[in-house]
């Protein structure tokens, strides 16, 4: 599927493995499953370590490849997407931290009052409640603003995406990233032809060719990985990689 819409960007496939392709199922099972069986928004505590864990060394690699909802946003909604440009607002930092700041402390509230009742023979369907319930709201906050606005709108002020970035930063300052985060390199700056194809394709609306370090690298740390941006390059010239093989 390349198909143009009225806007700059183009919609085209972004599924390059199977967790990208089926973990969506995952995010209906959790939100509409959680209602008739809460103890499966338990899943979401190891979604969330595994996304913390995976950032410190490899950024919002989850979000582009692993995420059950960006898997629902990409392979589900994105076809019926109005694919528009994403409003600034939702990028800025005045609208996404004091929204993650919110989340968090909602989120820290409700836990403190479950643990109130530690002991109780329903402590764990009333924790998977809460974890069920939240992936619901997102589910279908995500995936309003994913209809009418642009699949990845939700992510760019998702409480999650905001820990990962959190933890990059923490990976990066130690210098364990530096190590282990692959990132969208350019094998040579010279050949690129400035075609925007990069930038009109990528999920984040990030613009790579314009970015592009001394190390032939993109830093932007909201880049998810996802290559679509390889694979759609006409001059084939983009890779994923960790710094010590780009090109110098
Ligand atoms: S798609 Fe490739 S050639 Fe076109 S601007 Fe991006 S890097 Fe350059
Ligand atoms: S720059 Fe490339 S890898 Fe990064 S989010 Fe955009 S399309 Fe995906």
């Amino acid at each position: 599927m390349n198909k143009t819409t009225k806007n700059h960007y183009i919609k085209t496939n972004r599924i390059f493995n199977p967790v990208r392709k089926y973990g969506w199922i995952i995010t209906v099972l959790v939100a509409i499953g959680g209602l008739w069986e809460p103890k499966l928004g338990l899943v979401v505590l190891l979604i969330m370590g595994g996304l913390i864990i995976t950032s410190f060394f490899s950024g919002r690699y989850w979000c582009g490849n692993i995420c059950p909802h960006g898997s629902l946003f990409d392979k589900i909604i994105l076809p019926y997407s109005a694919n528009k440009k994403i409003p600034e607002f939702f990028k800025s930092k005045i609208f996404f931290i004091p929204f993650f700041l919110f989340f968090m402390f909602n989120f820290t509230r409700k836990i403190i009052m479950i643990l109130n009742s530690w002991g109780t023979y329903d402590i764990l369907d009333k924790i998977g409640a809460l974890f069920s319930n939240t992936y619901l709201v997102v589910m279908i906050a995500g995936g309003t603003l994913a209809i009418f606005v642009n699949s990845r709108t939700w992510c760019q002020f998702c409480p999650m995406g905001t820990m990962q970035k959190i933890s990059l930063g923490l990976g990066r300052k130690l210098g364990i990233a530096k190590k282990t985060e692959k990132k969208i390199t350019i094998s040579d700056k010279s050949k690129c032809i400035s075609c925007g194809k990069c930038s009109k394709v990528c999920p984040f609306q990030l613009s790579p060719y314009l970015e592009f370090s001394d190390k032939n690298q993109f830093d932007n740390i909201n880049c998810i990985k996802c290559n679509t941006c390889v694979e759609n390059c006409p001059l084939k010239i983009l890779s994923l990689e960790k710094e010590d093989k780009s090109a110098a």
